[in-house]
């Protein structure tokens, strides 16, 4: 059923966006219908930050939904993965933010048969609750991991904003620009086009700006009765 106030906040949303940015809507908490609801009018990306949760709702929309592209957008645990690549259609991982865990899911990447994305998260704003790598050196070691991977690719960085801070939007462009430039010089030293994804409902206008590939966006894309 195609909902014309879903697809025209999707288009007016969308109007901002260049040819290489692209729209990841993250459905966490929300019904399937809601998320149908976007489908129906050929949104095909969506994200989950919860395993359980992602494994649950890709089940039940394998059917209806047979085009579906799910993205791993949170904190996760080295004893999930196993259930993350259950998952059929994940297009991508945009919170790999430790070495650990990255050695983790190249161990268990023969369960998957196809090519599955890797972000991986850097702490731009240092605050201690958010996870992620927060040195360029630590970064390094992380790419040389991909050599030898099959089915794991490293597709980009990802970062969010700082949260606890008096000007959130002012930081969250010292967030994304230090991504930027470490895109800049990671992409130099090994020869790649790393994507940024960065950016949700309160800061993505910034990010867009920033130069952002991927960008996260919930309340935004489903609270829109008082537009
Ligand atoms: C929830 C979440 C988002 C979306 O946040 P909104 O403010 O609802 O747009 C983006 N990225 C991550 C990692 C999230 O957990």
């Amino acid at each position: 059923m195609k909902n014309p106030k879903f697809l025209e906040h999707l288009n007016h949303v969308l109007q901002d966006f260049s040819p290489d940015q692209h729209l990841l809507i993250v459905s966490k908490t929300r019904t399937l219908d809601e998320i149908r609801a976007y489908y129906d009018i050929g949104h095909r990306h969506f994200g989950e930050n919860r395993v359980q949760e992602l494994l649950l709702k890709s089940n039940e929309l394998k059917v209806s939904c047979p085009e579906i592209k799910w993205h791993m957008i949170g904190h996760l645990q080295s004893n999930k993965v196993k259930d993350l690549f259950k998952v059929h259609s994940l297009k991508a991982i945009h919170s790999v933010d430790s070495i650990h865990l990255l050695d983790e899911l190249i161990k268990n990447e023969h369960r998957l048969n196809h090519r599955v994305g890797v972000f991986l998260q850097f702490n731009t704003s240092r605050e201690e609750e958010k996870s992620g790598f927060e040195s360029r050196p630590e970064l390094d070691v992380a790419i040389a991991r991909f050599n030898d991977c099959q089915n794991l690719y490293l597709q980009g960085l990802m970062t969010m904003g700082a949260l606890r801070v008096d000007d959130q939007m002012k930081s969250a462009l010292a967030c994304f620009r230090e991504l930027r430039g470490l895109k800049a010089e990671l992409d130099q030293k090994w020869g790649l086009d790393l994507q940024l994804s960065m950016g949700m409902s309160q800061d993505y206008k910034i990010a867009l700006a920033e130069g952002a590939n991927w960008l996260r966006l919930g309340t935004m894309m489903f609270d829109i009765s008082g537009d």
